[in-house]
């Protein structure tokens, strides 16, 4: 039994757009090697919340910590988090290895480093021998698989996905979720990872918190939130039409 310092913190965290609150003074614990997927409809501020926590988006209010640390002004590249879009943004001129070596040769590693490195992240995401391959010639989960070893290639401590498996089909997701779970445990990864699929979620997640409108109207294990929606939103959101 450890009670430790949560690894993230934002307290009051706002972002305005306008009149308009994306992030609506949002607090937020996430302990180290914690799953949490951040569930809501669209519009309803979760990437915005990433966005924040990644250095990509200002604050107009609050604050985030990671390990105590707050993170006001540190820039998105000494942050130490890792972001993976929805979109993946891969690079299609440059190769799988060139792709996935990038985040690498930022943080100052020699040439042979990153080959070893490159060569672990394609085993790990089970694309051995694939670093010479053109991103074109990858199936969409494939290019998925590459976009995640880019994103683990740093080691960041928090990992955070933004919608990282929206684009496959169902079969091809479910699959991924469980490799993901794994993968996460043995790395000791601690995510921050939103969807809007439930089943997502729920698979994945130790916590699962639920936005609407720039606020979290839910935060809980998956079984509590099933069992106990805090609010009819949250259960009309999960799908109890009543
Ligand atoms: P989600 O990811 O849950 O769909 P977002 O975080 O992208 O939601 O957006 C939350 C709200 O903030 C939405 O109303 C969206 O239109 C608005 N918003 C997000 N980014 C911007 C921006 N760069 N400029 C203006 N409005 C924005
Ligand atoms: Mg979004």
């Amino acid at each position: 039994m450890h009670t430790q310092e949560p690894m993230l913190t934002l307290d009051e965290a706002t972002v305005r757009f306008g009149r308009r609150a994306a992030l609506d003074a949002v607090g937020l614990d996430v302990a180290e090697h914690e799953i949490v997927c951040v569930l809501g409809p669209s519009g309803s501020g979760k990437s915005t919340l990433l966005r924040v926590v990644a250095g990509l988006q200002h604050l107009d209010s609050g604050r985030v910590f990671l390990d105590g640390r707050d993170l006001g002004g540190v820039p998105a590249h000494k942050r130490g988090v890792g972001l993976m879009f929805q979109d993946h943004q891969l690079f299609p001129q440059r190769d799988v290895g060139g792709n996935v070596a990038f985040g690498l040769r930022m943080h100052g590693a020699s040439k042979a480093q990153q080959d070893v490195r490159v060569r672990e992240l394609l085993e790990l995401v089970g694309l051995p021998g694939a670093a010479s391959r053109a991103i074109a010639s990858l199936s969409g989960g494939e290019q998925q698989r590459v976009a995640l070893a880019r994103a683990l290639a740093p080691r960041p401590r928090l990992l955070m996905l933004d919608e990282p498996l929206g684009q496959l089909d169902r079969s091809l997701r479910e699959r991924l979720v469980v490799e993901l779970r794994e993968l996460f445990a043995e790395l000791g990864t601690t995510v921050l990872a939103v969807t809007h699929d439930q089943g997502e979620a729920f698979a994945l997640a130790d916590r699962v918190v639920v936005m609407r409108d720039g606020r979290i109207a839910q935060s809980g294990t998956p079984l509590e939130v099933w069992q106990r929606p805090a609010d009819e939103f949250v259960a009309r959101f999960l799908g109890f039409e009543n």
